[in-house]
């Protein structure tokens, strides 16, 4: 079912879905399983699937010479997305993104999850590449997340690439995209990224996830603005736990975001990873509960791939 459906049917309850990563290259199903366990109770709508494009790395071969190497280190995306589909019978939305897709391979993997059953996507351009600060697409790829909208939506209305398909089968995807509560980190100001964001709205986006935050009152702002600017899809709020000491600087250096300082001053106070993990839940409990009295349609968490802490906050707020 579409995450709009959902949303349609909830009569005014909150719903709950989460994020996880697909497992490291030569890993299997069960950490995925272990993730996804102990929060089924709580009647996920939806579990997303990252995608991860390519890292470069650099290899000394035997013969001294270094040695430039593209690696996918977390491939799979497709493949789990429709393995917990079909195991927990629970509505999945995989991640696509821009960058490492040639625009043909994009219709291929959409056409995958077409074929599968699938009916949710989430589009986004993609990280760089670690080590790249510059965003590269690949020759004949969709650079700007905005590009990739449009092609899902041109799929959904039967229009393929290759122009000798006419009347081709349409797919029927529910697209989500990424806004950004405290802006893009490559946007000039709020304004000029909420009016991309609404291109891609415009261009047939059907609601929005957004960047973790940890201040709801960024969130409202970013809200408030988008209605303002003519975006009417749903926006489903992302709530990241705090759950280690080294987040303090790693996540606004990684997501370009700022984090409270009530929250800064008592993470450094903890002795240890797991009273910063203890404060971390209360904090999202926190956050949580003032987001459904405001009337978010979804709450979405970024487990990273464990999930006693969601589960910690699953059961204080659903
Ligand atoms: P875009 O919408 O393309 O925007 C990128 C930047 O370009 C923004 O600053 C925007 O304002 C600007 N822009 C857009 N259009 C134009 C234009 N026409 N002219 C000038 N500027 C423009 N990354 C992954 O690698 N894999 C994932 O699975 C993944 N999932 C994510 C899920 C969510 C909910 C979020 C919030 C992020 C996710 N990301 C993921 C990270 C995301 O790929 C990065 O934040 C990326 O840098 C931007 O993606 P986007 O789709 O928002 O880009």
């Amino acid at each position: 079912m579409k995450i709009t459906e959902h949303i349609a049917n909830r009569r005014g309850k909150t719903l709950f879905s989460f994020e996880l990563l697909p497992p490291l290259k030569g890993e299997n199903f069960e950490g995925i399983s272990q993730a996804i366990d102990p929060l089924v109770e709580f009647n996920p709508v939806a579990v997303d699937v990252t995608y991860h494009r390519e890292e470069i790395v650099y290899r000394e071969r035997p013969d001294g010479l270094i040695e430039k190497r593209t690696i996918r280190k977390r491939p799979g995306t497709v493949g789990i997305s429709a393995a917990i589909k079909f195991k927990y019978n629970i509505d999945v939305v995989p991640h696509l993104i821009c960058g490492g897709f040639t625009r043909e391979e994009t219709e291929n993997a959409l056409i995958d999850l077409y074929f599968l059953g699938i009916d949710n996507i989430l589009l986004v351009r993609g990280d760089n590449p670690a080590g790249e600060k510059v965003f590269r697409a690949e020759p004949g790829g969709n650079y700007y997340a905005l590009e990739l909208v449009k092609q899902a939506v041109n799929m959904n209305r039967g229009i393929y690439l290759e122009e000798e398909i006419i009347n081709a089968n349409p797919t029927n995807f529910c697209i989500g995209v990424a806004g950004y509560p405290e802006k893009h980190a490559e946007s000039p100001n709020m304004a000029a990224d909420i009016v991309h964001l609404k291109e891609k709205v415009d261009a047939g986006a059907d609601y929005i996830v957004t960047q973790m935050f940890f201040d709801n009152a960024d969130f409202f702002r970013f809200e408030k603005a988008c209605r303002e600017a003519g975006i009417t899809v749903p926006i489903i709020p992302g709530i990241k736990p705090l759950s280690l000491k080294s987040q303090l600087s790693a996540l606004p250096r990684t997501f370009s975001i700022d984090l409270p300082e009530a929250l800064v001053r008592e993470a450094e106070k903890c002795a240890s990873n797991q009273q910063v993990r203890q404060l971390g839940v209360e904090w999202a409990i926190s956050q949580s509960r003032e987001l459904i009295r405001h009337g978010v349609p979804c709450l979405h968490f970024y487990s990273m791939g464990k999930s006693d802490n969601i589960r910690a906050i699953a059961r204080e707020v659903f």
